[in-house]
């Protein structure tokens, strides 16, 4: 085959070749960005650290600070990244912090699209306080499908949020505290790794563990509906929010406010206030713009009255709204329903409490499902008879006391049994073995049943 040689002006343009501007840091895609599940700026510098191969506090103290700002982060010393990393839900947020970082990121890897890992587009109408949790929170069923999967591992901005208690697409409660060390994890430190513990190292996405939010209970189906709901509608402006032109003005809250309290109870503050159990002054400081509602605020106001956090926040929306106050939703209803003192039927409450004291139950109950029967608050029955109320959560708290024991005497038992079973079959007792046949997997967290089977394991190496 004849090859055609190059002529000498072909090889030895004048002309420049103009190379595109290189990044100092891989311009690393955020996941999922324009989704309900877009990818946290802590989350985006745990990896971009990760794809470094270098810990997160190394790309902080070495790359990041030198493109920051603000003094209070130039040259972070170990003490102040420590004070930095206790703080670390800021990067996330809507204030200067997260601002800096963005800038300095989106300096450093070319990006223009790092500011959506945060709620800065919400900055003027969510104001900071109670906005983010401080430590992780995470969906185990979530971190495992992306394992199985080959997909990114990473940690939305909604995980972060704290008014979001539930993975939207699993339908259960996110886990706070690690299955193997019971520790939290704050969101960003020395050497986090999305999808493992700060502190033990493990793996979090491992099924079956329990995922303590709040008192350790399963939510109602109720709760459960209103925890859906707070995640999707959340999830709906995170989406929304960076697709609009200009971020969402301040004054649209004290608008939407104005609209509600028109539609729903003719322009009367007071009657509004009191039918969603909120002080009337409060609601007036919201209603003239003087102060911005709490998200959690905004989130029970919305329930109520049935429409999602984004249609309330665009006047044109709410306005367009058929409005009323949801009974089975409001406040009002609820189980926190405040009695006045004068209404309280004393001779009858401790009618009732002796008579719980003298029935011996099975499980007791406890002083939460008494004070639901009568229909008072726990606090005013607690006031008028703390002794009997004391009584009553003595009894029931010792009750689950000895029949956790007893739960974790059988799941011991049951472990060194099935740990024979894997013997017998020739098969190696490793921990994931064996919590997959267990009933109860959770119950590996008890320092017990861990012994029952590491007794096991070694009897094994014998
Ligand atoms: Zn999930
Ligand atoms: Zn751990």
């Amino acid at each position: 085959m004849l090859i055609q040689a190059y002529a000498n002006e072909e090889l030895w343009s004048p002309e420049k070749l103009q190379l595109p501007e290189r990044s100092r840091l891989y311009h690393l895609l955020p996941v999922a960005i324009g989704t309900p599940f877009v990818e946290s700026l802590t989350s985006y510098i745990a990896r971009l650290a990760e794809s470094h191969s270098v810990l997160p506090s190394v790309l902080i103290s070495k790359e990041i600070t030198p493109y920051l700002k603000k003094v209070f982060a130039k040259r972070l010393s170990s003490r102040r990244l420590r004070a930095l990393f206790d703080r670390a839900r800021a990067l996330n947020g809507t204030g200067d912090i997260a601002m800096d970082f963005v800038q300095a990121l989106e300096t450093l890897t070319l990006r223009s699209d790092l500011c959506f890992l945060t709620l800065l587009n919400c900055a003027s109408i969510l104001p900071p306080r109670g906005l983010f949790r401080a430590y992780k929170a995470w969906c185990p069923a979530c971190y495992q499908k992306w394992r199985l999967s080959r997909q990114v591992v990473y940690e939305p901005l909604l995980w972060a949020i704290e008014a979001v208690k539930v993975c939207p697409q699993h339908h259960q409660p996110l886990c706070l505290y690690c299955p193997y060390c019971h520790k939290q994890s704050l969101l960003l430190e020395w050497h986090s790794c999305s999808g493992y513990c700060s502190v033990c190292g493990k793996w979090l996405g491992k099924l079956g563990t329990s995922c303590d939010f709040l008192e350790r209970g399963t939510l109602s189906p109720e709760e459960l509906t209103r925890q859906n709901w707070t995640a999707n509608t959340i999830g709906e402006l995170i989406t929304v929010v960076p697709r609009l032109s200009s971020p969402l003005p301040r004054g649209n809250v004290a608008e939407a406010m104005r609209t509600v309290v028109n539609l729903v109870t003719k322009g009367n503050i007071a009657a509004f206030a009191s039918r969603l159990g909120i002080p009337k002054n409060t609601l007036w400081m919201w209603h003239t713009g003087k102060a911005l509602p709490q998200l959690d605020v905004l989130l029970k106001i919305c329930y109520c009255l049935e429409i999602s956090l984004l249609d309330f926040l665009v006047p044109e929306k709410v306005a367009n709204q058929p409005l009323k106050i949801s009974i089975q939703k409001s406040p009002e209803q609820s189980h926190n329903k405040r009695i006045s003192p004068k209404c309280f039927n004393s001779d009858r409450v401790e009618e009732v409490l002796l008579a719980t004291l003298a029935i011996s139950k099975q499980p007791p109950p406890t002083m939460k499902e008494v004070a639901q029967q009568l229909g008072y608050d726990r606090r005013t029955i607690s006031r008028h008879f703390p002794e009997l109320c004391r009584a009553i959560s003595t009894r029931s708290q010792s009750y689950r006391k000895a029949l956790r024991l007893t739960e974790v005497e059988q799941s011991c038992q049951e472990v060194q049994q099935i740990a024979l079973e894997l013997l017998n079959r020739g098969v190696q007792p490793s921990e994931a073995r064996v919590s997959e046949l267990m009933s109860k997997p959770g119950y590996l967290r008890y320092q017990a049943v861990r012994a029952a089977l590491q007794e096991a394991q070694c009897r094994a190496r014998l």
